[in-house]
Protein backbone atom coordinates (compact mmCIF):
# COMPACT_ATOMS: atom_id res chain seq x y z
CA UNK A 1 0.00 0.00 0.00
CA UNK A 2 1.12 3.38 -1.26
CA UNK A 3 -0.31 4.93 1.47
CA UNK A 4 1.92 3.37 4.46
CA UNK A 5 4.61 6.07 4.44
CA UNK A 6 2.66 8.72 5.26
CA UNK A 7 0.76 6.98 7.73
CA UNK A 8 4.10 5.88 9.58
CA UNK A 9 5.15 9.45 9.35
CA UNK A 10 1.79 10.57 11.01
CA UNK A 11 2.21 7.68 14.19
CA UNK A 12 5.39 9.18 14.44
CA UNK A 13 4.17 12.84 14.96
CA UNK A 14 1.59 11.98 16.92
CA UNK A 15 4.18 9.81 18.95
CA UNK A 16 6.04 13.17 19.16
CA UNK A 17 3.20 15.69 20.01
CA UNK A 18 2.27 12.92 22.86
CA UNK A 19 5.93 13.14 24.31
CA UNK A 20 5.89 16.95 24.33
CA UNK A 21 2.63 17.05 26.04
CA UNK A 22 3.56 14.32 28.44
CA UNK A 23 6.97 16.57 29.16
CA UNK A 24 8.92 13.41 27.54
CA UNK A 25 11.81 13.37 25.34
CA UNK A 26 10.77 12.46 21.64
CA UNK A 27 12.29 9.14 21.31
CA UNK A 28 11.81 7.82 24.43
CA UNK A 29 8.82 6.33 23.13
CA UNK A 30 9.57 3.02 20.30
CA UNK A 31 7.14 2.28 18.19
CA UNK A 32 6.04 -1.45 17.48
CA UNK A 33 4.35 -1.79 13.53
CA UNK A 34 1.98 -4.20 14.32
CA UNK A 35 2.04 -6.24 10.93
CA UNK A 36 -0.83 -8.73 11.46
CA UNK A 37 -2.95 -10.18 8.78
CA UNK A 38 -0.83 -7.62 6.27
CA UNK A 39 1.53 -9.34 3.89
CA UNK A 40 5.23 -9.33 3.44
CA UNK A 41 5.29 -6.61 1.08
CA UNK A 42 3.17 -4.58 3.55
CA UNK A 43 6.12 -5.05 5.66
CA UNK A 44 8.85 -4.31 3.62
CA UNK A 45 7.00 -0.84 2.42
CA UNK A 46 7.16 -0.21 6.06
CA UNK A 47 10.89 -1.23 6.61
CA UNK A 48 11.68 1.01 3.53
CA UNK A 49 9.95 3.82 5.57
CA UNK A 50 12.73 3.41 8.07
CA UNK A 51 10.56 0.69 10.51
CA UNK A 52 12.30 -1.34 11.76
CA UNK A 53 10.30 -3.58 14.50
CA UNK A 54 7.21 -5.38 14.00
CA UNK A 55 5.00 -7.13 16.01
CA UNK A 56 2.92 -10.21 14.94
CA UNK A 57 -0.01 -12.21 16.76
CA UNK A 58 -0.57 -15.24 14.74
CA UNK A 59 2.70 -17.35 14.76
CA UNK A 60 2.37 -19.44 11.79
CA UNK A 61 1.33 -16.27 10.10
CA UNK A 62 4.43 -14.65 11.46
CA UNK A 63 7.12 -17.03 10.56
CA UNK A 64 5.82 -17.63 7.02
CA UNK A 65 6.44 -13.88 6.90
CA UNK A 66 9.46 -13.83 9.23
CA UNK A 67 11.16 -16.53 6.16
CA UNK A 68 9.59 -14.22 3.30
CA UNK A 69 11.68 -11.31 5.23
CA UNK A 70 15.16 -12.73 6.02
CA UNK A 71 16.93 -10.66 3.91
CA UNK A 72 15.85 -7.62 5.88
CA UNK A 73 17.41 -6.79 9.60
CA UNK A 74 13.76 -6.27 10.79
CA UNK A 75 13.37 -6.81 14.91
CA UNK A 76 10.50 -8.97 15.11
CA UNK A 77 8.46 -9.26 18.33
CA UNK A 78 5.38 -11.67 19.07
CA UNK A 79 2.34 -9.99 21.03
CA UNK A 80 0.21 -12.73 20.64
CA UNK A 81 -1.05 -15.45 22.51
CA UNK A 82 1.44 -18.20 22.62
CA UNK A 83 0.31 -21.81 23.66
CA UNK A 84 2.74 -24.29 24.72
CA UNK A 85 2.94 -26.26 21.52
CA UNK A 86 3.93 -23.05 19.88
CA UNK A 87 7.32 -22.02 21.69
CA UNK A 88 9.73 -23.70 19.59
CA UNK A 89 8.36 -21.75 16.92
CA UNK A 90 8.70 -18.15 19.01
CA UNK A 91 12.26 -19.35 20.55
CA UNK A 92 13.46 -19.95 17.23
CA UNK A 93 12.44 -16.86 15.13
CA UNK A 94 11.40 -14.17 17.18
CA UNK A 95 14.07 -11.65 18.61
CA UNK A 96 10.85 -10.41 21.30
CA UNK A 97 8.25 -12.27 23.05
CA UNK A 98 5.96 -9.29 25.03
CA UNK A 99 3.11 -11.86 26.11
CA UNK A 100 4.91 -14.25 28.25
CA UNK A 101 2.26 -14.86 31.58
CA UNK A 102 3.02 -18.67 32.75
CA UNK A 103 6.45 -19.68 33.90
CA UNK A 104 6.02 -22.84 32.02
CA UNK A 105 6.29 -20.78 28.82
CA UNK A 106 8.88 -18.86 29.60
CA UNK A 107 10.67 -22.16 31.07
CA UNK A 108 9.90 -23.96 27.37
CA UNK A 109 11.37 -20.29 26.04
CA UNK A 110 14.56 -20.63 27.44
CA UNK A 111 14.65 -24.54 26.98
CA UNK A 112 14.38 -23.93 23.10
CA UNK A 113 15.97 -20.17 21.86
CA UNK A 114 18.96 -22.01 20.11
CA UNK A 115 22.12 -20.84 21.70
CA UNK A 116 23.31 -18.97 18.64
CA UNK A 117 21.32 -16.48 19.58
CA UNK A 118 20.76 -13.45 21.55
CA UNK A 119 18.46 -13.99 24.75
CA UNK A 120 14.94 -13.90 23.74
CA UNK A 121 13.98 -10.80 24.96
CA UNK A 122 11.15 -11.53 27.13
CA UNK A 123 7.88 -8.41 28.32
CA UNK A 124 5.48 -9.87 30.87
CA UNK A 125 2.06 -9.64 30.05
CA UNK A 126 -0.15 -8.20 32.94
CA UNK A 127 -3.54 -8.48 33.14
CA UNK A 128 -4.17 -5.06 34.68
CA UNK A 129 -7.98 -4.67 34.54
CA UNK A 130 -9.26 -8.00 35.10
CA UNK A 131 -11.03 -7.23 31.75
CA UNK A 132 -12.65 -9.96 29.55
CA UNK A 133 -9.29 -9.99 28.22
CA UNK A 134 -8.33 -12.71 30.52
CA UNK A 135 -4.20 -13.22 29.27
CA UNK A 136 -2.45 -12.28 31.07
CA UNK A 137 -0.43 -12.59 35.35
CA UNK A 138 -2.38 -11.29 37.72
CA UNK A 139 -0.77 -8.20 39.31
CA UNK A 140 -0.29 -10.20 42.49
CA UNK A 141 1.57 -13.07 41.03
CA UNK A 142 3.52 -10.31 38.93
CA UNK A 143 6.85 -9.77 41.15
CA UNK A 144 7.31 -13.80 41.94
CA UNK A 145 7.08 -14.77 38.29
CA UNK A 146 9.18 -11.79 37.26
CA UNK A 147 11.85 -13.03 39.80
CA UNK A 148 11.80 -16.49 37.95
CA UNK A 149 11.85 -15.60 34.41
CA UNK A 150 15.30 -13.02 35.31
CA UNK A 151 17.05 -16.18 36.56
CA UNK A 152 16.25 -17.79 32.87
CA UNK A 153 19.65 -17.35 30.89
CA UNK A 154 18.32 -17.94 27.18
CA UNK A 155 15.68 -15.20 28.34
CA UNK A 156 16.30 -11.51 29.02
CA UNK A 157 13.74 -9.53 30.51
CA UNK A 158 12.92 -6.17 29.40
CA UNK A 159 9.31 -4.98 30.97
CA UNK A 160 5.54 -5.49 30.95
CA UNK A 161 3.27 -5.43 28.70
CA UNK A 162 -0.68 -5.13 28.74
CA UNK A 163 -3.71 -4.88 26.59
CA UNK A 164 -6.50 -2.96 28.57
CA UNK A 165 -9.65 -2.90 27.65
CA UNK A 166 -10.82 0.07 25.52
CA UNK A 167 -11.81 3.10 27.90
CA UNK A 168 -14.73 5.76 27.38
CA UNK A 169 -12.24 8.95 27.26
CA UNK A 170 -8.57 9.71 28.00
CA UNK A 171 -8.80 10.17 31.40
CA UNK A 172 -9.73 6.57 32.31
CA UNK A 173 -7.21 4.97 29.64
CA UNK A 174 -4.69 6.55 31.55
CA UNK A 175 -5.69 5.67 34.66
CA UNK A 176 -5.53 2.13 33.26
CA UNK A 177 -2.11 2.54 31.92
CA UNK A 178 -1.16 4.56 35.45
CA UNK A 179 -1.86 0.94 37.39
CA UNK A 180 0.48 -0.79 34.48
CA UNK A 181 3.24 2.11 35.28
CA UNK A 182 3.20 1.44 39.13
CA UNK A 183 3.43 -2.20 38.67
CA UNK A 184 6.35 -1.58 36.70
CA UNK A 185 7.79 1.07 38.91
CA UNK A 186 7.45 -1.59 41.97
CA UNK A 187 9.28 -4.10 39.22
CA UNK A 188 11.92 -1.89 39.25
CA UNK A 189 12.27 -0.74 42.51
CA UNK A 190 11.92 -4.70 43.81
CA UNK A 191 15.77 -4.50 41.37
CA UNK A 192 14.68 -5.76 37.98
CA UNK A 193 17.07 -3.26 35.63
CA UNK A 194 13.59 -2.94 33.49
CA UNK A 195 13.58 -0.46 30.48
CA UNK A 196 10.58 -1.65 28.39
CA UNK A 197 6.69 -0.91 29.38
CA UNK A 198 4.78 -1.84 26.43
CA UNK A 199 1.17 0.07 26.25
CA UNK A 200 -0.42 1.76 23.47
CA UNK A 201 -2.39 1.11 20.37
CA UNK A 202 -3.77 3.24 17.62
CA UNK A 203 -6.41 4.70 19.75
CA UNK A 204 -5.17 5.22 22.56
CA UNK A 205 -1.59 5.76 22.22
CA UNK A 206 -1.45 8.96 23.76
CA UNK A 207 -2.83 8.03 27.22
CA UNK A 208 -0.40 5.61 26.83
CA UNK A 209 2.51 7.81 26.50
CA UNK A 210 0.68 10.12 29.14
CA UNK A 211 1.10 7.37 31.61
CA UNK A 212 4.92 6.23 30.79
CA UNK A 213 4.26 4.31 27.95
CA UNK A 214 8.22 3.31 26.50
CA UNK A 215 6.70 1.02 23.64
CA UNK A 216 3.64 1.29 21.44
CA UNK A 217 1.87 -1.30 19.52
CA UNK A 218 0.33 0.22 16.58
CA UNK A 219 -1.36 -1.51 13.43
CA UNK A 220 -4.52 0.30 12.21
CA UNK A 221 -3.15 3.49 11.83
CA UNK A 222 0.03 2.37 10.00
CA UNK A 223 -1.76 -0.56 7.66
CA UNK A 224 -4.98 0.47 7.71
CA UNK A 225 -8.24 -1.56 9.17
CA UNK A 226 -7.62 -5.55 8.93
CA UNK A 227 -10.78 -6.73 6.92
CA UNK A 228 -10.16 -10.81 8.65
CA UNK A 229 -8.37 -11.78 11.10
CA UNK A 230 -7.02 -15.75 11.56
CA UNK A 231 -9.24 -17.19 14.31
CA UNK A 232 -5.94 -18.53 15.82
CA UNK A 233 -2.71 -19.41 14.58
C1 LIG B 1 -3.59 -5.84 16.96
C2 LIG B 1 -2.80 -5.47 18.17
C3 LIG B 1 -2.24 -4.18 18.30
C4 LIG B 1 -2.49 -3.07 17.30
O1 LIG B 1 -3.80 -2.62 17.41
P1 LIG B 1 -4.32 -1.39 16.51
O2 LIG B 1 -5.56 -0.99 17.20
O3 LIG B 1 -4.55 -1.95 15.15
O4 LIG B 1 -3.27 -0.36 16.53
C5 LIG B 1 -1.45 -3.93 19.41
N1 LIG B 1 -1.21 -4.86 20.33
C6 LIG B 1 -1.72 -6.10 20.25
C7 LIG B 1 -1.41 -7.09 21.30
C8 LIG B 1 -2.55 -6.42 19.17
O5 LIG B 1 -3.08 -7.65 19.12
Amino acid sequence: MTMIAPKLQAVRARIETACLAAGRTPGSVQLLAVSKTFGPESVATAFAAGQTAFGENYIAEAVLKIKALAALPIEWHCIGPIQSNKTRLVAEHFAWAQTVDRLKIAQRLNEQRPVHLQPLQVCLQVNVDGGANKSGVEPDELLGLALKVAALPQLKLRGMMCIPEPAPDFAAACALFQRAKDLFDELNRAGLALDTLSMGMSADLEAAVHSGSTMVRVGTAIFGGRTLEPASA
